[in-house]
């Protein structure tokens, strides 16, 4: 059995200590490849360099919406420059984040740098790692507008099943997490239930959003399977099975892990 984490953050300081019995850990169980996202400039050249120095690791890079006001005007040109690298397999994680941000001004740079880095994701024909929380709708717009003809997933998914149908249209992918396995995973499973299955993508978002037996705990690669567990009892198929269709998938939308 392979599983791919394709959302971790392993330059987290949470793996300062451990990081190589992590990696071990989440090979001892399946997880042979791990992408791990850039959050700022500076975080993406770090995850590159994690990336460079360990063969399960690819990286992502680009500027999450919590930190848009880092953004300035050779952000683009630094992470162009980083893309380049054959362990760049994406661009991420990028997006909207309303959750956290409420000044609309705020709001409004994080659509630019989202929109920025769309462009920069069809420059350089790679797929991009989607934020979206509580911006579902501008998420999608951008997406359908600016982001046109760009491949990508909506990682840690919490849209409605009419948001992900409107993702599917666009050969888009949505990405699964620990919070399917909590007993208020709401809609999530019925969503899953109807979405097709080359669509679907397993991920941790390490260190945060531990499943369920490790909820509120550092979350690892290594519980990836905790999660296919429950796909697979809402897709009444076997792990082996949900391990071979998502590691399938991983590989399609990421090339350049495969
Ligand atoms: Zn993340």
């Amino acid at each position: 059995m392979e599983f791919v984490d394709t959302h971790a953050h392993l330059t987290d300081e949470a793996y300062n200590e451990d990081l190589i019995e992590t990696l071990e850990r989440a090979k001892s169980v399946g997880v042979t490849k791990i992408i791990t996202m850039g959050d700022t400039v500076e975080n993406s050249a770090a995850s590159l360099r994690l990336a460079e120095e360990y063969s399960g690791i690819f990286a992502a890079v680009g500027v999450h919406p919590e930190t848009a006001a880092e953004w300035d005007k050779n952000s683009a040109e630094k992470l162009y420059e980083l893309a380049k690298s054959e362990k760049v397999v994406g661009i991420g994680e990028i997006g909207l984040d309303y959750y956290w941000e409420k000044d609309e001004e705020k709001k409004e740079l994080q659509r630019k740098i989202f929109i920025e880095q769309l462009r920069l994701a069809k420059e350089l024909n790679l797929p991009v790692c989607v934020h979206d929380r509580d911006a579902h709708g501008d998420t999608l717009k951008i997406l359908k507008t600016e982001g046109k003809g760009v491949l990508g997933v909506c990682h840690c998914f919490s849209g409605s099943y009419e948001m992900a149908a409107e993702l599917f249209k666009m050969d888009f992918y949505i990405g699964v997490d620990g919070p399917l396995t909590f007993k208020n995973a709401a809609k999530l499973p019925e969503i899953l239930a109807k979405s097709p299955k080359d669509r679907v993508l397993l991920e941790t978002d390490s260190p945060y959003l531990s499943p369920a037996p490790m909820r509120g705990k550092r979350n690892e690669p290594a519980n990836i399977p905790h999660i296919a567990a429950k796909l697979a009892e809402i897709w009444n198929a076997s792990v082996e099975e949900v391990a071979e269709i998502t590691t399938g998938n991983a590989k399609r939308l990421y090339q350049k892990t495969a």
